[in-house]
């Protein structure tokens, strides 16, 4: 698979950044996880195994990082009833 992108910061995948193709610009993955074109220039981005790692590693390493962090329960919120939904009687 050829190298179509260029990406920064490709040590730290929360924090990678794509060089859009079109206009040099710098774009987050959540630039462009809705709708995948340069938010700036426009340029549709083709879709590749880049790109898709590219939105889905930092989704991918949150899941991890919750897998692994302890289960936390958290108490319910307290049930309160409204007397003005009580029917009948
Ligand atoms: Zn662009």
């Amino acid at each position: 698979m050829s190298m179509k992108y260029k990406f920064m910061n490709n040590d730290d995948v929360s924090q990678r950044i794509l060089i859009c193709p079109g206009c040099g610009e710098q774009l987050t993955c959540a630039d462009i996880e809705i709708f995948p074109a340069c938010p700036f220039c426009n340029h549709r981005l083709e879709k590749n195994g880049e790109l898709e790692d590219f939105i889905l590693e930092p989704l991918v390493r949150r899941w991890i990082n919750r897998y692994n962090t302890p289960f936390i329960v958290d108490s319910p919120p307290p049930v309160t009833f409204r007397a003005d939904l009580r029917h009948g009687d």
